[in-house]
């Protein structure tokens, strides 16, 4: 199958529309495929299929469901190279993270389809016994992003049918194409409607969460939108799960290893190019070593070949669309007009969306680039000089999605962690997630959880038996 002719998913069969919607290139800025714009009747079809499928798929033993959540992982990774190399194409990424993130997804499948949610006896008195079950809650619409478009529409998939639910799942219009080929590769063995993958363009994701045909939306998107989906499911009061944006800070203490640690906060900021809800936003960095540790940092991001991530040995791609391109450009704008110090790294000519891998130097903590999530390749380092102030300033924000914190001595960096108000803090590693862990945001940073028995829970409701003997 050509990439120009990928196709809906509805009901277990190939469904195109007349209206077609573009994909772009990042690395280049070129046209290289369209696929399916899909409208309110195609809309309405996956629901009717969801809707007719749901009860069988609900009544299916949860082993057999298990059983089919970890075959689509076993597809997803026989196809890889694909894959793969179609992700990279619509979204950006160099090939191995391509290839790590189709993998990633591949074994998220299996885990989750590890997982259980057995019954719970409820003490209820003599000759009576209470029982509280863990029931699908019916029809789901699945909405994400395009940073890590199959990683994150995995992170729906698996639980979501697990548990017994029937998902319509619409990847972001600017990366359609990946999980449009999932959908396709699964239909032989996933039962018709119970999984059903529509692409569309702006209009299809509002019109998704105002449908009363869907019981549970799980959104994975910008804090902004994530308002917007929540007010159109107020009308029918449908389960949410709301997996927004970040503005992750990193406390760096001053024992830690100035060249190792560099390192690896250079990959927790700017993995994905910085796209990554998850990745290091604001570094917080100790005043006894805050010159070195910047300079460190500068030499790893030197030494960092930014490209077309069809090529080998590139470790930067793209920005993976033009608004976020544009949005990222007027940040490094702003701090060059406010007079902050940037040091960058090389970056390609041409029509690509490139913005070369930045630091700024110490820049104000009201400044927009400290202050806003800017999902791209710019780090603010700030100084700090006690532990109480860099963690008054990490938790100076509407976000709380994850953070991190660096030192030689685990014991008195936990004690740092537990102050952060985020979901998750990581310990000298970024981007820990697991498929076993619960992660999701505060504050503003989202509503309930994905992954881990928590996050498969979401995809429940629980029903209480009482049975007098
Ligand atoms: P976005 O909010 O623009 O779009 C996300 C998805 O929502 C897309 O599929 C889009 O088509 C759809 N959408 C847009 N408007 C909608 C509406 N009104 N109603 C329903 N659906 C709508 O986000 P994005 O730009 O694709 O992703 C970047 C953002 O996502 C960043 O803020 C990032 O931090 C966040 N993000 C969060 C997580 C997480 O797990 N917390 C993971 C990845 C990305």
């Amino acid at each position: 199958m050509t990439q120009e002719n990928l196709s809906m998913t509805i009901g277990g069969k190939s469904v195109d529309t007349a209206a077609r919607l573009d994909v772009r290139n990042p690395a280049t800025g070129e046209i290289f495929a369209q696929v399916p714009d899909a409208g309110e009747t195609e809309l309405d079809a996956a629901i009717a299929a969801a809707r007719a499928a749901f009860p069988a798929w609900r009544d299916t033993p949860w082993a057999e469901r298990a059983e089919i959540v970890s075959r689509i992982g076993d597809t997803i990774a026989a196809n890889a190279a694909e894959l793969s190399a179609m992700l990279t194409r619509e979204q950006g990424k160099p090939g191995e993270q391509a290839q790590f993130e189709v993998m990633a997804a591949a074994q998220w499948c299996q885990a989750t389809a590890t997982l259980t949610l057995p019954d719970r006896e409820i003490e209820a008195g003599p000759g009576r016994r209470q029982i509280t079950r863990h029931v699908p809650i019916g029809v789901v619409a699945g909405i994400s992003p395009w940073n890590f478009p199959v990683v994150l529409s995995i992170w729906k998939i698996a639980p979501a049918l697990l548990a017994g639910n029937t998902l319509v799942l619409k990847p972001s219009p600017f990366t359609p194409m990946t999980v449009l080929r999932i959908g396709e590769l699964v239909r032989g063995f996933v039962p018709a409607g119970v999984l059903n993958v529509i692409t569309g363009g702006d209009a299809l994701g509002p019109m998704m969460t105002a449908h009363p045909g869907f019981d549970k939306v799980s959104f994975t998107g910008s804090t902004a939108t994530g308002r917007r989906v929540m007010q159109s499911a107020a009308p029918t009061l449908k389960r949410l799960t709301l997996e927004l944006g970040g503005n992750d800070a990193a406390i760096v203490l001053p024992d830690v290893d100035i060249a190792e640690t560099a390192q690896k906060l250079f990959w927790s900021a700017f993995t994905n190019s910085g796209q990554v809800c998850v990745a290091t936003k604001r570094a917080y960095v100790h005043e006894d070593i805050y010159d070195r540790f910047r300079d460190a940092l500068a030499e790893v991001v030197a030494a960092m070949p930014m490209g077309d991530g069809s090529q080998q040995g590139v470790a930067l791609g793209p920005i993976q669309n033009r608004p976020q391109y544009d949005r990222v450009k007027e940040l490094v704008r702003d701090c060059e007009a406010q007079g902050h110090r940037l040091i960058q790294g090389a970056a390609p000519e041409g029509e690509g969306y490139f913005v070369p891998a930045t630091l700024v130097d110490n820049p104000p903590e009201d400044s927009r680039i400290v202050q806003e999530e800017q999902f791209g390749p710019v780090l603010p380092l700030m100084k700090f000089t006690s532990i109480e102030e860099a963690l008054a300033k990490a938790n100076a924000s509407d976000m709380g999605l994850a953070g991190t914190v660096w030192s030689k001595d685990a014991e008195a960096a936990l004690r740092v962690a537990e102050c952060m108000e985020t979901g998750s803090v990581w310990i000298n590693e970024g981007l820990a997630l697991s498929p076993f862990a619960a992660f999701g945001g505060r504050k503003q940073s989202g509503i309930g959880v994905e992954n881990g028995v928590e996050g498969l829970m979401a995809y429940t409701e629980p029903q209480t038996f009482l049975i007098a003997q």
